[in-house]
């Protein structure tokens, strides 16, 4: 492989060469214009003699030290003995005098070479750090690129692109060091530099990405097929087997891709092979169309956002001790132009990859408290749940924004609670931990929503201020059916009494559901059952009608707990 990125840097600063004979002819032409000079002016002892430094100098930054001195030597010889130091009168130089400027003349040539050779060595050693992947040796993005380039053929060389995926190698790099995992890359990438032989070009485009690149006459499948075969084994990191996993995404070339679609696309393919689990993905244009749709959504969600096509539905909490309802979630409802009501599980899951979230949640504030504010004037004493992703967490003009808003508005902390998804709160404990002590020390409440379907580990809930665990609605609507969603639902309850939480059970939609949940004890229902999230004109006349079981504000009283 190394060979590619040396063969890359020579094309990169040898001139070819037509360039290298005219230069040739010109320091030729040059040297015999010095000689003709220096003879026509009457001899050597005018300083036209200096003249000669030029080509000398040229010849040695062109072809190295050794032309250089052979250079100074001609150019010397060419004023040398048969030069008369001047013609009237005729005075011949000293020998010793044309031998010290042979000797010197050589010399500039020789240096001149020498630091051209040695620049040149530099160069090049930067450009091949330039191209190369300094773990694996290997060429990097950019070395493929060169590589590519540097036929006029260009990617028509190659038969297709495979792009895989290696998996785990950051939980390597946190448990057992980030050297040990430089070493399992290297590993790794000798086993595929085994496989590839000369049937493809291998690169590390990043972090835990590689690509292959097959050359005509090579199948994707074969390469394939020995990449399953040869990396399907455990490794060994300093004694110690550790599991990666690979996935692979191919493209075959197809005449109109350049190398930057098709790595685009296998990169495509190997994601769609690592959410689904499979070993390997073909590209299909419709895996394009799915990205395609999800930009395009998420274009849409920027206007939508300055448009403020968005409105927000209200679902309530109902408590199963005192029979009231004691708060709402908000929920987010896009009427889009051409899909109409969109549902947030189609858009939020995107936004929350992007930093577009951040004024989305700004806009959700406002529109949240100033119905929160409308409801406790109203007389009702609901609490306030917001949906926070974790981008929401670490822009401190977020909360900035949220606590401005809920003192503007007089509404009381611990109405209003914040909702974080378990595996977004799990996956960042320690990145959270301080924020999540300052939002509970204002004393508004902290929720784990989807409590059940995240994290295989508890850790959090010891290490971090929860209020509220949200039980998610699968274990919910599985449980009259299913003994096994019964009791973890239970020991979800139990486990949230014990660490004096509150327990939330999502998405109860029939009788039986809610007969078992306040058998179980859980504190609050949400779901169906009790009602459909709403928009505000229906929230306001749901409650209403219901008067007698919403929690409301003793008159003369501000709101309390
Ligand atoms: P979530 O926070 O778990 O919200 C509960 C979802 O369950 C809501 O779906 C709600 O309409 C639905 N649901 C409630 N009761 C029942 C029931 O009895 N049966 C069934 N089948 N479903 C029920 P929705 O409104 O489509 O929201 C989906 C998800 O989108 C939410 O899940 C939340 O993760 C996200 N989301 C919604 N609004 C926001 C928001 O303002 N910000 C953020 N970051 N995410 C939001
Ligand atoms: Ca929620
Ligand atoms: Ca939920």
């Amino acid at each position: 492989m190394q060979k590619y990125i040396e063969s890359l840097s020579k094309n990169i600063h040898e001139p070819d060469a037509r360039i290298k004979a005219v230069i040739f002819f010109l320091i030729a032409a040059l040297n015999l214009a010095c000689a003709a000079l220096v003879f026509y002016t009457g001899g050597t002892k005018f300083s036209y003699l200096h003249l000669f430094y030029v080509p000398i100098i040229i010849t040695g930054f062109y072809f190295g030290s050794f032309w250089g001195t052979v250079s100074g030597i001609i150019s010397a010889l060419l004023i040398g003995p048969f030069m008369p130091e001047s013609f009237e009168p005729i005075v011949h130089q000293k020998p010793e005098i044309w031998v010290f400027r042979l000797v010197f003349f050589g010399m500039v040539g020789t240096l001149a070479g020498l630091f051209s050779e040695l620049t040149k060595a530099y160069r090049r050693m930067l450009e091949q750090q330039y191209l190369t992947d300094p773990v694996t040796g290997l060429p990097n993005f950019r070395g493929l690129q060169t590589l590519v380039q540097s036929d006029p053929r260009g990617v028509g060389l190659y038969a297709g692109v495979i792009v895989i995926k290696v998996q785990h190698i950051s939980e390597i790099d946190k448990s057992l060091g980030p050297d040990s995992a430089e070493k399992l890359l290297k590993t790794i990438s000798t086993h595929f530099k085994n496989i590839a032989q000369d049937s493809c070009v291998l690169s590390r485009l990043s972090g835990a990405k590689f690509a292959m690149l097959a050359h005509q006459g090579h199948s994707l499948s074969e390469i394939l097929f020995k990449c399953h075969e040869h990396l399907d084994h455990d490794f060994i990191v300093d004694g110690i087997p550790v599991y990666v996993e690979f996935y692979y995404g191919a493209v075959e070339t197809s005449g109109v891709d350049s190398l930057n679609d098709l790595l685009k696309k296998a990169g495509i393919a190997a994601d769609r092979s690592v959410d689904h689990n499979m070993p390997e993905a073909y590209y299909e244009p419709q895996f394009d169309e799915q990205t395609q749709r999800n930009t395009q959504l998420l274009r849409e969600f920027k206007v939508a956002l300055q448009e403020k096509a968005f409105s927000l539905n209200y679902q309530p909490k109902y408590d199963l001790s005192s029979g009231e309802i004691v708060g709402v979630e908000a929920l987010v409802r896009w009427a889009h132009p051409q899909m109409g009501m969109i549902s947030p599980a189609l858009f939020m899951g995107l936004a929350e990859h992007t930093l577009l979230i951040n004024p989305f949640t700004r806009w959700l504030i406002q529109e949240a408290l100033t119905q929160h504010e409308k409801l406790l004037q109203k007389g009702y004493q609901l609490s306030m749940a917001l949906n926070f992703s974790m981008k929401n967490l670490q822009d401190p003009a977020i909360l900035e924004e949220l606590w401005m808003e809920i003192e503007r508005r007089q509404i009381p902390h611990y109405l209003v609670e914040i909702e974080i998804t378990e595996n977004a709160i799990a996956h960042n404990i320690d990145r959270i931990a301080d924020i999540l002590v300052a939002i509970q020390e204002k004393g508004v409440r902290i929720a784990v929503d989807d409590f059940g379907t995240g994290a295989s580990s508890l850790k959090y809930l010891f290490k971090l201020p929860i209020d509220v665990l949200k039980i998610d609605q699968t274990f919910v609507q599985a449980m009259t059916n299913n003994s096994a969603a019964e009791a973890i639902v239970r020991s979800a309850t139990t486990l949230g009494h014990e660490l004096n939480l509150k327990v939330v059970a999502e998405g109860a939609e029939t009788e039986e559901q809610f007969n078992l949940l306040k058998k179980i004890g859980c504190d609050l229902v949400q779901g169906y059952f009790i009602a459909r999230p709403m928009p505000e004109e229906l929230l306001y006349s749901w409650l209403d009608a219901k008067k007698s079981q919403v929690k409301r504000i003793i008159p003369g009283q501000k709101a309390h707990h």
